[in-house]
């Protein structure tokens, strides 16, 4: 019997969607609402077997959806764009529901950002190629042929946004799908199978297994049958599936954790660098590139200080779904205890929070109140290691070389914010820091045509753009003589 769930009156299918049909599990989990703790849905847990049917689907279904012409790939990955669009609102308190995210943003930011991932590589499709290279009167030609499989994983913090970023070129390229969502987080995935089937796309082409990641996750990326593996999540985790990708030499692209430094130069717009300074407690800083660690010039030290913990005391913790709410709640018990471990663990080692450093009693269950701790000891786990949650540590600088040995001294390169007044320095920073993105005097402006990755431990590869295509797709060159020789 079909097992479905109803949030705010949405019907969501707690199924697998194997080949074009539900599937439903004799095994479940229990998934629940971070805002209350409130049981959402029973959620199917697949394992093996089902990672087999599904790659199966997805082999098959490759037959005919890899040789699909390039422009009517397009045109159902629009069509995917503008159901989605049309049901902004209905993914948009669903995903809230299930993870907690502001609901505002999710109206307003995140599922129309769901939606251009669709429209945005639909059109790249039509637009790769490029010049023939002549080589001596041979002509090089290159084509992006879909390479086969592809197997995506995806963490709870964004979880729509982000498993469309790596669905929709996978798709593009003409590869199949099979998406295992993430536990703490599973419902939109669902909601997005019925709106490819809507949208044109075949039987089999999109496959959702549900399930744990030791379970689900480690069947697929093990998978003989698996071409590409494309995972977004943590560190730890990112080791271990590449470790099973690698077994079969699949081609991995990691998208895992940061750290970023947040660089304020003395002469940058104080104000702006606060407010943007306080934003990376968004989504209760279950964000992979929060610039968490504050590294600011010593001559504006106590200034920025005194405006930064004026802002960060205003913000409202509440129910996400309020449209006056800034801080929603954690994701899980496991996680709100994770985040904790950090903070204890951090004044433990000499740490000060000046504001947080616990839970927020008043609203009980998983929220934990925005952090910001100083005098760290150089190198301790609160400056070195990614908590996921709203956890800020403030540090100074005497000048760019300290800023700048500071800012690189993690195992993690994601991403770094840098603000200032002098356009030059900006320029010497930037060169200098580990990161796959800096923004400069901004954070959070993406542009799906340019790459987007980390360096060091923040991952493996970059996405966006041709760089996806170079992924998703099997890249061959084709060397021809000159035909009047031959
Ligand atoms: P996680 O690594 O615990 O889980 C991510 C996904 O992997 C989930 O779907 C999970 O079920 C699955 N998984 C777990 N074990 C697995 C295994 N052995 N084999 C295969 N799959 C497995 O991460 P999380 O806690 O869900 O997410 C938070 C992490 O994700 C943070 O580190 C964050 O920085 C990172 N993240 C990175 C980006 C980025 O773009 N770089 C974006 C968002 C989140």
């Amino acid at each position: 019997m079909a097992n479905v769930s109803t949030i705010e009156g949405i019907r969501v299918s707690a199924d697998h969607w194997i080949g074009g049909a539900r599937v439903p599990s004799a095994d479940m989990f229990l998934d629940v609402s971070p805002i209350d703790r409130e049981m959402l849905a029973m959620v199917a847990r697949g394992g093996e077997r089902e990672v087999d049917e599904a790659v199966a689907a997805a082999r098959s279904a490759f037959e005919t959806w890899g040789s699909t012409p390039p422009e009517r790939r397009a045109a159902v990955l629009h069509r995917i764009g503008e159901l989605i669009e049309s049901r902004v609102g209905e993914l948009a308190i669903v995903e809230t529901t299930d993870n907690g995210s502001l609901l505002r943003s999710m109206q307003r930011s995140v599922m129309p950002r769901v939606a251009l991932n669709f429209h945005f590589f639909a059109d790249r499709l039509l637009e790769l190629g490029g010049e023939d290279l002549d080589t001596r009167g041979h002509r090089n030609h290159v084509t992006w042929d879909p390479a086969g499989v592809a197997a995506v994983i995806t963490p709870w913090n964004a979880p729509l946004m982000l498993a469309t970023w790596r669905v929709a070129p996978a798709l593009a390229a003409g590869d199949t799908v099979v998406l295992k969502p993430p536990e703490w987080a599973p419902l939109t995935a669902s909601m997005l199978c019925d709106i490819a089937r809507e949208a044109g796309l075949p039987d089999g082409v999109l496959n959702v297994v549900q399930g744990i990641g030791e379970e689900a996750g480690a069947a697929l990326v093990r998978h003989p049958g698996v071409d590409r593996v494309a995972f977004t999540g943590s560190v730890e985790t990112g080791r271990s599936v590449a470790a099973a990708a690698g077994a079969n030499l699949t081609p991995v692209s990691l998208e895992l954790g940061g750290k970023s430094p947040f660089l304020i130069f003395a002469d940058a717009d104080l104000e702006a660098a606060v407010a943007q300074a306080v934003n990376q407690y968004d989504n209760a800083g279950q964000v992979c590139l929060a610039g968490t660690r504050l590294l600011v010039e010593r001559g504006i030290y106590d200034r920025f200080l005194e405006r930064f913990l004026e802002r960060a005391r205003a913000l409202r913790q509440g129910d996400p779904r309020r449209e006056d709410t800034d801080l929603g709640p954690l994701i899980t018990q496991e996680h709100f205890d994770r985040v904790d471990g950090f903070v204890q663990r951090a004044k433990a080692e000499g740490a000060r929070a000046l504001i947080g450093g616990g839970p927020n009693e008043e609203l009980g269950g998983w929220y934990y109140r925005p952090t910001l701790f100083v005098d760290a000891p150089p190198g301790s786990e609160i400056l070195t290691r990614e908590v996921f949650g709203p956890v800020l540590t403030l540090q100074a600088f005497e000048d760019e070389d300290e800023a700048i040995r500071m800012a690189n001294a993690t195992d993690y390169g994601l991403a770094a914010i840098v603000y200032t007044g002098d356009r030059e320095r900006a320029e010497r920073v930037s060169a200098r820091l580990v990161a796959g993105t800096v923004w400069v005097n901004c954070f959070y402006v993406r542009d799906l045509r340019a790459p987007f990755g980390g360096s060091r431990n923040s991952g493996v590869g970059r996405e966006g753009g041709t760089w996806s295509f170079d992924f998703y797709a099997d890249v061959k060159n084709v060397c021809t003589a000159p035909w009047e020789r031959s």
